[in-house]
């Protein structure tokens, strides 16, 4: 049979959401890259994207509902499988009441309607999880800041005259912005990163800052605060938009060169120049990274940036905004989930284990997983594991025997994207994505949609109308049609940019905060216990007896804990690596190449050393999302604590020591 080319997208928790060619041959995929036709894409996925092939048709890969019984697994019928979840889940719900069983969904792979499982559990009643690991805090803080959440498009870029990386390691997260990047450096756009990691990108910028981790709202405080003293802001455009600037100059007056720097370990003459980088290159556009919220001020930490963009005039027009990402698809979810039930009982994810451990009236009994990992990716895997232990029951939906499906009494095994079809969208990205079925999916894989639907029939649940996975499509594309895209559209011509599409975020400066301006002072901030003005927080980690800032930054070759099973990925990326200043290095007498242990209160990990004088010193960075089994799963040192806004993990505000394995 001959070679056929299919282009669909990849449904990873990444910025980039890459359009992605896929070969196929006689039924099989023998080939995924990116869409050379897409404007963002290029023609280039990166090494997970090019492992598709070698996961989906890897020979772990689930392809039997699995049972543990007396520590073993055996295969069994989806009948028996489904009939086991039924009986459980009436068993416990009948006994101490549907909140003694909860439910946890996450990122592992999106479409429009994979929070079905939400619905489900929500319309049961069972115990949620709330709050994230990854974005929250700054959404917070731009809706207090906008009203909402807007980004212009990449293609923008080439208009900026400045841009600022600030705290987004574009080279890993964000990979299909450096062709823009370069573009912009081309026509004359100056670059800064602001970063105490090691990015690659430095070594091309005009402008570098280490600042101390968890410090950045000084820093970008400290700017406006000078830019203030100095009358180099626009003051037309604070005075057209932008609301409670007196307030805001009043508070920042604190923030003086000479204690900004104390804070923030800048040189004084690095904030006065990241300052006039501002003033001087306008419009700039700031790429925000969520790395940035990862401590107990991260939201602030993104009001500070906001801000320090506002009084310079860098928003709402081309080649200037701060880009965190975007809320133009949300009412998708809002659309999937319908209107919720006010009673759930929630367990916050930051804190998930103790929350199963010491949730009362009713206890915990059952779990039900489905795209997530929580051993890996929440903080304390030992305490994780521990909690997943206790229940009586736990029911996994998964491709792979991940750690937490090891943990499970019942595991299902699911479909790729490559074997439904599916809708995507994205914060990231303003595409409307088709993802068609493109291979048949093997064994007895199902999709998450299919096993919810039978459920949900099996226990009588009102609110779910669907009959199958294709009605449910169908309903939840229906909102599209507001944006000008339908699902016939989509099944003809693949990907589309909805026509109602602009390119330039806060384009017309119309928030969406109550006073329809950029708010410097939000009471709604005030109203929610939050400094109604960006401020510091002091990071947290500035409490703990270890020497040195615990960075658990994501790798370009995993997206959380997916694509470590695959050859491809082993072989570019065989083990997990600490990245540590030879400052550190000569500290504990470490060389290139040594194996070190790298522990604190809360546990250890083991991983290869690599030295790199990019890194700020006194900052230890990991790879996060390494399984248990490799030695070096950082979660088991994290912290369980939170942002101050948003409910988010506080995943980097934390202290390790490191020294050389025996
Ligand atoms: S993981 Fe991100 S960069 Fe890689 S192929 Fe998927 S969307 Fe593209």
């Amino acid at each position: 049979m001959a070679k056929e080319t299919l282009i669909t997208a990849c449904p990873r928790d990444c910025q980039d959401c890459c359009s992605l060619e896929v070969e196929v041959q006689d039924g099989k995929i023998t080939r995924v890259d990116g869409d050379k036709n897409h404007p963002i894409t290029q023609g280039f996925a990166c090494p997970r994207g090019r492992a598709y092939p070698e996961l989906i048709y890897h020979s772990d890969r689930i392809l039997k509902p699995l049972r543990k019984k007396e520590g073993e697994w055996e295969e069994i019928s989806w009948q028996e499988a489904m009939d086991l979840i039924e009986e459980k889940l009436r068993k416990y719900m009948n006994a101490y009441g549907p909140e003694s069983i909860f439910q946890y969904h996450y990122s592992g792979s999106e479409s429009i309607t994979k929070k079905i499982t939400i619905r489900l559990f929500d319309r049961l009643g069972t115990t949620g999880v709330s709050g994230d690991l990854c974005m929250q805090a700054g959404v917070s803080a731009q809706q207090y800041d906008f009203g909402g959440l807007e980004q212009s498009d990449l293609e923008d870029l080439v208009n900026a005259g400045g841009c600022v990386v600030w705290g987004r390691n574009v080279k890993v997260t964000h990979p299909h912005a450096l062709p823009f990047i370069r573009e912009g450096r081309g026509k004359g756009m100056k670059l800064a990163t602001i970063n105490p990691l090691s990015t690659g990108i430095e070594d091309n910028s005009d402008l570098i800052i280490r600042p101390k981790p968890g410090t950045d709202a000084a820093l970008a405080l400290g700017a406006a605060n000078y830019l203030i003293q100095k009358n180099l802001i626009d003051q037309d455009f604070i005075f057209e938009h932008v609301y409670g600037f007196p307030a805001f100059r009043d508070a920042v007056e604190e923030f003086t060169l000479e204690k900004t720097s104390e804070i923030t370990g800048v040189d004084q003459d690095k904030i006065v120049e990241l300052a006039l980088f501002f003033k001087n290159n306008s419009p700039v556009t700031t790429l925000l990274g969520y790395g940035l919220t990862r401590y107990r001020g991260g939201g602030n930490i993104i009001r500070a940036i906001d801000a320090l963009s506002a009084i310079t005039g860098n928003i709402g027009k081309p080649g200037a905004g701060v880009s965190y990402c975007s809320d133009r698809f949300w009412f998708l979810s809002k659309h999937l989930q319908g209107e919720t039930n006010p009673y759930r009982r929630y367990l916050d994810m930051a804190d998930l284990a103790r929350g199963i451990l010491e949730a009362d009236n009713p206890p915990i009994k059952m779990g039900f997983i489905n795209a997530a990992n929580p051993v890996v990716n929440v903080p304390d895997t030992e305490e994780m594991k521990k909690a997943l232990q206790s229940l009586d029951f736990l029911v996994v939906v998964d491709l792979f025997l991940t750690d937490t499906a090891k943990e499970a009494d019942l595991v299902l095994p699911c479909t790729s994207f490559f074997e439904e079809e599916g809708v995507r969208v994205s914060s990231w990205s303003p595409w409307v994505y088709y993802c068609p079925k493109i291979i048949d999916s093997p064994g007895e894989v199902k999709s998450d949609e299919e096993i919810m639907i039978e459920l949900a029939q099996r226990l009588g649940v009102k609110d779910f109308p669907w009959l199958n996975r294709n009605e449910l499509i169908e309903w939840a594309t229906e909102p599209l049609e507001k944006l000008g895209v339908t699902l016939d559209q989509l099944r003809e011509k693949g990907h589309t940019l909805p026509p109602e599409h602009k390119s330039v975020a806060w384009e017309g400066l119309k928030f969406k905060t109550p006073s329809r301006r950029i708010e410097l002072f939000s009471h709604k901030a005030k109203e929610e216990g939050n400094s109604p003005i960006a401020t510091y927080l002091a990071p947290l980690a500035e409490n703990y007896d270890f020497p040195y800032q615990l960075i658990s930054a994501h790798s370009q070759y995993r997206i959380h804990s997916q694509f470590q099973v695959t050859p491809y990925i082993a072989k570019l990326n065989p083990e997990p690596r600490v990245i540590i200043n030879p400052e550190i290095a000569l500290a504990k007498g470490l060389e290139e190449e040594d194996l070190a242990t790298i522990f604190n209160d809360r546990g250890q990990m083991t991983a290869r050393v690599k030295i790199d004088n990019r890194i700020r010193p006194g900052v230890i960075q990991v790879e996060s999302g390494w399984n248990v089994g490799s030695g070096g799963c950082v979660n088991s040192l994290l912290q369980t604590q939170k942002t101050e806004m948003g409910d988010c993990g506080a995943l980097y505000d934390v202290k390790a020591d490191i020294q050389k394995k025996e």
